[in-house]
């Protein structure tokens, strides 16, 4: 097979579409943007990911307990926790095309200099980077629009966030800068049409439902934007019917729904996606320690899994970025493969929220500004949003104390956490007949192994079958006695499965079977008897 070519994401998707591991949701009506659907070994992939999320974070620990709250949760939660008034992108209109953006994704690149006018247009991209990477293509569609020809032939020099660009009359240098800090006399060009966009408005991002027969104002409920309100307005009711004391966290799994404006980069960016959430409540002396620990405890997960260290990284946010409740937030981002060279992707935010949530369902919306708590008010002068009223303090025994504990919220995403699974475990080898591989760690695997029989006849199946059988008591595995047996390596390699056992003629003789190992493509035999025990140290590291 030849060689793999165009760029590592398009070829990561239509892997991910052939191997089953993700489909466009609707496919077959033309699909639906940003909602995607998860194949067989999907389905395995990211089940794979929460297991190990709760395994490591609630089963392995004596100060977690977990939680599964519903999708719709009474309006009052979103207007107390500030959802309902804040939980907004800002985002800019094309007054020609009226295609929609978000603003803080569209950059205007101006090039001065050169003997003619210059030019003026949007770039759509992630980054500043990203937009000078994408300018080429810009400069190019603007051109051929606007039928501006002296920039149709224009050869541009990207440098990092800059870029040059020379044409038939002239050079010019492009200054590319955020849509927010463009002059007010530099036309905002849309970057697909070259018109003019509208200025940037707030646009809510949940998604509204109505509860009951009745459509109106006081039926009106939202799918939640994030599985952490559950968790807070559970905390009394966990207090109350466990013995499990302050420090403690509670996790959940669970979907949650964003209207994003412009949903994108695969599953990175989905209007209906997966979280994996904790909300840790500690003593408020402790709570600067604990913001460390898990900050640091939830970059090592995702090491210990296999994203390699030099593709992450720990970006603890400006004051001037922190949400309104926020005393400190640390994103953990990985390098992903769509994005520009230097740029990251945030997988999980790690917040110390304060005693924000807890209070403000108490007493009713409270927003942080410069660091002191004020009461949002109505025009009565009465906080505008009323809480639950109900005491949500806690009394610590030892410390023969009453306080609203802190809160440090671990907030990951396990789509995203799975795209980067993923493009980490993408890798050509193109010593192989077929190059493509898929090195996943061995927990995440969706298959743990394969066993084939090396020819489907001359009892070589009779042999193979009960060795399957007992591999697949224990991990999910694949009989496969068709196609050559390079094909079925070069199918297990796509599917990320580690090892593949064959039963071939040596096998009658003495017993033996070939195990194939995924990464290295090197064979060894081993007594077909310890095919579990060779699984059991590989997988899950001890001997049975
Ligand atoms: P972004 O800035 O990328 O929109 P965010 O800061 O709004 O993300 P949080 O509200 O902190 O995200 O949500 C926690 C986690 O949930 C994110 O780190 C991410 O992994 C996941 N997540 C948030 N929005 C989406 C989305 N639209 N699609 C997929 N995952 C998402």
């Amino acid at each position: 097979m030849a060689a793999p070519t165009g760029n590592v994401m398009d070829r990561i998707v239509a892997l991910c579409k052939r191997r089953g591991f993700i489909f466009q949701s609707s496919e077959i009506y033309g699909g639906i943007n940003g909602f995607w659907d998860y194949g067989p070994l999907g389905v395995e992939l990211k089940r794979n990911i929460k297991d190990a999320w709760w395994h490591d974070m609630v089963h392995s620990r004596d100060d977690m307990v977990g939680l599964d709250c519903a999708i719709i949760m009474h309006p009052q939660v979103w207007k107390v926790s500030g959802h309902h008034d804040l939980f907004s992108d800002m985002m800019v209109d094309c007054t020609d095309c009226k295609r929609r953006f978000r603003a803080d994704k569209v950059f205007i690149a101006t090039l001065a200099g050169g003997t003619g006018p210059g030019a003026v247009l949007g770039v759509e991209a992630d980054g500043v980077a990203g937009a000078a990477e994408a300018l080429p293509q810009s400069i190019a569609a603007w051109a051929k629009q606007t039928n501006t020809a002296e920039f149709k032939k224009a050869e541009v020099v990207v440098t990092g966030c800059a870029a040059r660009v020379k044409t038939a009359r002239g050079e010019y240098t492009a200054t590319i800068q955020p849509l927010s800090q463009i002059s007010p006399d530099i036309p905002r060009r849309c970057p697909e049409c070259a018109q003019t966009l509208t200025e940037a408005r707030e646009f809510n991002l949940m998604f509204m439902t109505y509860v009951g027969a009745l459509i109106n104002d006081d039926s009106k409920a939202f799918l939640r934007p994030e599985t952490a309100q559950g968790i807070f307005a559970n905390f009394k009711n966990v207090c109350d019917t466990t013995r499990i004391k302050v420090p403690f966290g509670i996790a959940q799994i669970g979907k949650s729904f964003r209207n994003e404006i412009t949903p994108r980069n695969f599953t990175f960016r989905s209007r209906e996606f997966e979280q994996m959430e904790i909300e840790f409540f500690c003593h408020p002396s402790e709570s600067g320690k604990w913001y460390e620990y898990w900050r640091d405890t939830r970059f090592n997960w995702y090491t210990s899994l296999g994203l390699a260290s030099s593709k992450l990284r720990l970006r603890e946010h400006d004051k001037d970025e922190l949400s309104h409740y926020s005393c400190g937030t640390s994103d953990i981002e990985y390098a992903f493969p769509f994005l520009a060279a230097g740029d990251f992707g945030e997988l999980e935010g790690v917040a110390h929220r304060g005693d924000f949530d807890l209070r403000s369902h108490m007493e009713g919306k409270l927003v942080n500004q410069d660091g002191k708590l004020v009461v949002d008010t109505g025009p009565d002068g009465k906080p505008k949003w009323k809480g639950s009223g109900k005491d949500l303090s806690y009394f610590d025994d030892e410390r023969k104390e009453r306080f609203i504990p802190h809160v440090i919220e671990p907030s990951a995403g396990a789509d995203r956490g799975m795209l980067a699974f993923i493009c980490e475990a993408y890798t050509v080898d193109e010593s192989r007949p077929s190059p493509e591989l898929m090195k996943f760690h061995p927990r995440l695997a969706p298959i743990k192994a394969a066993v084939f029989p090396l020819v489907a006849k001359d009892g070589l199946p009779e042999i193979a079958e009960p060795v399957y059988r007992e591999v697949r008591k224990r991990w999910p595995a694949q009989y496969d006695a068709k196609q050559s047996i390079g094909k079925r390596y070069a199918r297990m390699d796509e599917a990320g499965t580690p090892y593949c056992f064959t039963i071939d003629g040596q096998t009658k003789e003495d017993g033996t079977v070939t195990v194939r190992d995924r990464d290295t493509g090197n064979q060894n035999r081993i007594d077909k008897s310890r095919v579990v025990d060779f699984l059991t140290e590989k997988l899950e590291g001890h001997t049975r």
